[in-house]
């Protein structure tokens, strides 16, 4: 699960990580209003306008602004709730955006004068994740955040800084000052990023998150309370295990359905994942392995996936049905490859579940079938029974087989 990032400041800030103030709108009329109650107590006029959707990439794509007043926090604010906003992250059909944070804006230091590229913002990059060769959580942690963060780690993968974490002791003191000193904070700073680092590290670990990134990090120019400047994180993004939601209610009640793929929730309604791709084949398996090992050969075949629906191990005959209106309500998908392998999931159930659909939907597509393991022979002939009701289908004798009938049959 995901949540906004608005919602992950006042998580931050829930475990005493320091972040502006802000305020959230859904109606742009209301960013006046949202500007002076910000700025009121921050004795500058700057404030931020961000859009709040799932996808990063916000201020190449101008859906981060800075403004220095009411009248152009609106302007801002009319733009981004009216227009799609497309980025590196959101393929070329962009994402709607329903709900803008204006933020108190801070002023970013310069970077110093004797380091590497003076005088640009000093942005931070600070996260936790989860590390799957070494299988430990690990501290990640650059001089070189903002917004080209993924380029630095693509070109000079040496300036990322990792510390694993041990999964009994938790991040030590020690390691985050190492890191603090290796990102060459000084003076006073030290201590604010160590707590930092500390107590993002206590968050992941207490909420189950699977990625806790802060991104920029900086540091502001120094005030008499923090003469060597204070350390803010001025924006955050948290994912959560959806395996242990059901010990956090809390966050289960942060989640924002309206600005989630409608296909993802209607599949998790029958205990079904569905996950949204670039390309024009959808794809119906059970389990994650062979929804990898089906798009692997699709891709093999030169087919491009448009999505993949793993309907589990358990699904019913109505659920079935269900995950083919789910495929089938993609205009990209010129295409369907059913690929199952019947363990707990018996063929039959999904044979049915295919003539079912068939029968209330229709397929206008080509529609390629490999079914194997229990009843099989039982699937086998339902399809063959109801081949009247089922026009465009092919049955396929194995992976390969299929892959090449549907990337054949898509053209
Ligand atoms: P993202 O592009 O989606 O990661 O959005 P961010 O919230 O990280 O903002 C992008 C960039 O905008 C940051 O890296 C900063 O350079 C800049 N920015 C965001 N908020 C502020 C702010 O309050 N003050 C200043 N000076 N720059 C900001
Ligand atoms: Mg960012």
């Amino acid at each position: 699960m995901k949540i906004h990032e608005y919602q992950a400041r006042d998580l931050l800030s829930a475990f005493g990580i320091p972040v502006p103030a802000g305020s959230v709108i859904t109606d742009a009329n209301d960013a006046v209003k949202a500007y002076d109650e910000v700025t009121s107590n921050a004795g500058s006029d700057l404030a931020v306008v961000k859009a709040q959707v799932f996808a990063g990439g916000r201020g190449k794509a101008g859906f981060v602004k800075l403004v220095h007043s009411a009248a152009d926090a609106l302007v801002a604010a009319e733009f981004m709730l009216s227009n799609k906003m497309v980025s590196v992250q959101t393929g070329p059909e962009g994402l709607d955006v329903n709900t803008l944070l204006i933020a108190e804006g801070v002023d970013i230091a310069d970077r110093p004068a004797s380091g590497s590229q003076p005088g640009k913002p000093d942005e931070y990059y600070l996260a936790i994740t989860t590390d799957r060769n070494t299988r430990r959580n690990t501290l990640i942690a650059s001089r070189e955040g903002g917004v080209e963060i993924e380029q630095v780690a693509h070109d000079t993968p040496d300036l990322i800084i990792k510390q694993p974490i041990n999964p009994v002791l938790g991040l030590q003191p020690f390691e985050a000052r190492e890191v603090a000193f290796k990102l060459g904070f000084v003076g006073k700073q030290v201590n604010q990023a160590v707590g930092i680092m500390l107590k993002l590290s206590e968050l992941y670990h207490d909420k189950d998150c699977s990625l806790a990134e802060i991104n920029p990090l900086i540091v502001t120019p120094p005030t008499e309370t923090y003469p060597n400047g204070q350390v803010l994180a001025i924006d955050a993004k948290f994912n959560f295990d959806d395996n242990a939601l059901f010990r956090h209610k809390d966050l289960v009640a942060l989640s924002n359905p309206d600005d989630e793929d409608p296909r993802e929730i209607e599949a998790d309604k029958f205990g079904m994942s569905y996950i949204a791709l670039d390309g024009n084949i959808g794809c119906l398996v059970n389990g994650a392995g062979l929804a990898m090992a089906t798009m692997d050969t699709i891709k093999l075949f030169e087919g491009e996936p448009a999505n993949f629906l793993d309907v589990g191990g358990s699904a019913t005959e109505e659920a079935v049905t269900e995950a083919f209106r789910i495929i089938l309500s993609d205009n990209a998908v010129n295409g369907i490859l059913v690929n199952i392998f019947g363990g707990i999931m018996r063929c039959d159930v999904i044979a049915q579940g295919i003539v079912n659909a068939a029968k209330s939907i229709g397929f206008s597509v080509p529609l390629v079938v490999r079914l194997e393991g229990t009843n099989v022979e039982e699937g086998r002939k339902i399809l063959q029974d109801a081949a009247g009701d089922l026009p465009t289908l092919q049955a396929a004798n194995d992976l390969g087989d299929a892959a090449q009938k549907v990337v054949a049959a898509v053209g």
